[in-house]
């Protein structure tokens, strides 16, 4: 029995079948292209399953979504999607009549989450976090093995969670956001105030074939100890720490899993973090806490592979 699962990001849509232990059988992407519409994408999410379709047949049993934006998983509509710019798109309906297959649609990061705790926690823990650390900031939990959606389905927005009343402004429009101090557009926007001359930092840090002002570039610098980029990741550590020791207080999760690109630079900013972590008063659930970070870039689209046939299956 075999599941599809399908990420779409603002850039990319990537599709994979993997088997029920998360074994990967295929995978394939196109552009999103959202600016065509939802309607042009549907079309082309089509054809890219119904080839998958053809080579796999009767062994496909489920199809599981995850999309960067707010989803109604009981609907199976993305309400609302900035980085693509839709709202109100109705998406397993018509993967549902096309694929004649149960399709589940989640936001990306609880796909995520469900992909840390199947695939790098093999289920040890029933009681899971997962933060996605990107451009944005995305979260995902496990509760006693379920996946957890709160009461509209719009549970895991912790990066918009307030850290600093009043403090940076963000993408959402609003102020003091986690992702307004820890996404990476924030992190590089803070590096941009401590580096002066920034056309010599890149120059001096980024990969050659690659001059780019990013958090790429950042490690680079704070693995060749310069100051300031380790400033801004001890910044990024601590208010991370802040948002997280939230978290934990709230859930009390046995594992924490932290993923996404910034989660490259642990390095130099969990010092400062677990400062954070272990500074709070009420000691037993920090105490209890494992974190993890995870490298597997494809948690999200095996993610929903696995849930969607966790749904179909159970
Ligand atoms: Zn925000």
């Amino acid at each position: 029995m075999l599941g599809i699962g399908i990420d779409i990001g603002g850039t990319n849509t990537k599709l994979v079948v993997v088997n029920r232990s998360g074994k990967l059988l295929a995978q394939e992407r196109f552009k999103t292209e959202a600016a065509l519409g939802a309607a042009s994408f549907i079309k082309r999410l089509g054809a890219a399953v119904d080839g998958l379709r053809r080579d796999y047949g009767r062994q496909l049993v489920s199809v599981g979504i995850g999309a960067a934006g707010d989803v109604d998983p009981e609907r199976g509509v993305l309400r609302f999607a900035p980085n693509l710019g839709w709202r109100n798109v109705k998406l397993t309906a018509p993967l549902e009549k096309l694929t004649g297959l149960p399709c589940a649609m989640e936001n990306d990061a609880n796909m995520a989450a469900w992909g840390a705790y199947e695939i790098e926690l093999k289920r040890k823990y029933d009681d899971v976090l997962t933060l996605t650390l990107g451009t944005g900031i995305g979260s995902g939990m496990v509760i006693d093995g379920k996946l957890y959606h709160g009461s509209s389905g719009s549970a895991g927005e912790a990066g918009h969670m307030k850290i600093i009343p009043d403090g940076r402004l963000c993408g959402c429009g609003g102020k003091g956001c986690l992702e307004a101090y820890c996404g990476s557009r924030a992190i590089m926007a803070r590096a941009r105030e401590l580096i002066k001359n920034e056309a010599a930092f890149v120059k001096k840090f980024a990969a050659p074939d690659r001059q780019r002002f990013n958090t790429i570039c950042l490690t680079n610098a704070a693995e060749a100890g310069n100051a300031a980029a380790r400033a801004v990741w001890a910044e990024t550590g601590r208010c991370l720490g802040m948002g997280l020791a939230s978290l934990i207080l709230v859930l009390n999760p046995g594992c924490v899993v932290l993923t996404g690109g910034v989660s490259r630079a642990r390095k130099w900013f969990m010092p400062a973090l677990r400062k954070a972590l272990s500074g709070q008063q009420i000691k037993t659930p920090f105490a209890r806490v494992q974190i993890k970070i995870s490298d597997d870039a494809d948690l999200g689209s095996h993610g929903a592979a696995l849930f969607g046939l966790e749904r179909a299956l159970k």
